[in-house]
């Protein structure tokens, strides 16, 4: 399959173009035409952490004239073993701000627009309208599915990737030509069944790995070159250094693209068509979340309790609760923690930010234990507002 061209070419290079482009001008396939076309695209990348990262530095690179760079977030510490667009100096600068900067130093000669602010259902579109193609490097499943929508109402190709751990998965969504990401993922995951990378971890170079096809996808894209990742997945093992591609078919029910619609415009809330928590998770813990200074206190007082940390094993030896009994929450769901809860005590509940003991509290409430809690924020919390010479992660 071989799509045309998605932009024109600019009028002209200029010298310094010309010179800096030369090892891309001297391909046939893209030659002065090609490059023309990078000029006058303007590609935006939703998201400067992972795969933002080496998808801009390259973008900005091959010449892509208009480079658009959203994110709301601010460069953490954690962010530096695979966010290579920033540095140690960044570390508490938004990271629209800070990829900018580098974007710019690696070439002067693009426009580089910085959207320092959350993609929301209110902006979405506004946009995306300003641009020819979306780079998605989003880490969570309600701006992914909002990205997908937002593509598809207006027409336009986005480029998707994924990582954890060692695996990663990308693809080009574009319902005109292929299928979209419902069409793949009709549904979202139920909530706290897909691990995040905070929660899961990822080797750092994947990020490369991955966000390098998206990029060779764009610019295959933008110039008209080559067999588009259109209609297939890409998946990536780095463990056993295998990449494999499966079709993707469009699905004639698909509720966005379909033949017949019934999405046909965007969601109102994103976030609660993917929900955080399940449902049973949340009414769990309505009314049955407490601080983490509130642990801290009863702790102090000599409370009856009983603390679980919920999380797995490699994670607790990063850091702690003081007093904690690891027991992980798969063993919450299928029901063999139960038996190690002591009746005496109050049991309290806590994990890395809350989610996941909120799901391990709705099966001990279900067992009988109506008074456990769990602590809101999770061990994040702890550092934060109770010892902050622990660290975080
Ligand atoms: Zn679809």
């Amino acid at each position: 399959m071989s799509l045309p061209p998605l932009v024109e070419p600019a009028a002209e290079l200029t010298v310094d173009e010309v010179r800096r482009y030369s090892r891309h001008l001297i391909i046939p396939d893209v030659g002065m035409a090609g490059q023309k076309r990078l000029k006058n695209a303007k590609v935006l990348c939703v998201g400067a952490g992972g795969l933002g990262s080496p998808a801009l530095l390259y973008l900005a690179a091959a010449g892509v004239g208009t480079l658009g760079i959203i994110d709301f977030d601010v460069v953490d510490e954690s962010n530096l073993q695979r966010q290579v667009i920033h540095g140690q100096s960044d570390v508490g600068r938004p990271k629209a701000e800070s990829a900018a900067n580098s974007v710019r130093e690696i070439n002067p000669l693009i426009e580089v627009v910085v959207h320092n602010t959350v993609l929301t259902t209110e902006n979405v579109m506004e946009i995306f309208s300003g641009y020819d193609l979306i780079v998605d490097g989003t880490d969570n499943f309600a701006t992914r599915y909002m990205v997908n929508d937002a593509a598809v109402l207006l027409g336009k190709p986005y480029v998707w990737g994924s990582i954890y751990r060692f695996d990663g998965q990308a693809s080009v969504f574009w319902a005109e030509h292929g299928p979209c990401y419902r069409c793949l993922y009709p549904e979202p995951p139920p909530p706290g069944m897909v691990p995040s990378c905070a929660e899961g971890g990822v080797l750092g170079v994947l990020c490369a790995s991955v966000g390098s096809i998206q990029v060779n996808e764009a610019i295959k894209l933008l110039t008209g070159i080559g067999d588009p990742l259109v209609g297939r997945l890409m998946i990536y093992d780095a463990l056993e250094m295998k990449y494999r591609d499966v079709k993707v078919r469009k699905d004639p029910e698909c509720v966005l693209c379909g033949k017949n619609p019934t999405v046909t415009e965007l969601l109102e809330d994103y976030e609660a068509f993917c929900g955080a928590v399940s449902e049973e998770a949340a009414e769990a813990a309505s009314g049955s979340t407490i601080t983490a200074l509130e642990l801290k206190a009863m702790q102090d007082n000599g409370e009856n309790i009983f603390l679980v940390d919920v999380r797995e094993p490699n994670e607790y030896e990063i850091v702690s609760i003081p007093g904690a009994t690891l027991i992980p929450k798969g063993e919450f769901l299928n029901g063999s923690a139960l038996e190690r809860l002591p009746q005496d005590k109050k049991i309290v509940l806590h994990c890395k930010s809350g989610a996941r003991s909120a799901e391990a509290l709705a099966v001990v409430k279900n067992a009988g234990f109506a008074d456990a809690v769990h602590v809101g924020g999770g061990v994040l919390s702890w550092v934060k507002t109770v010892d902050p010479s622990l660290p975080s992660y």
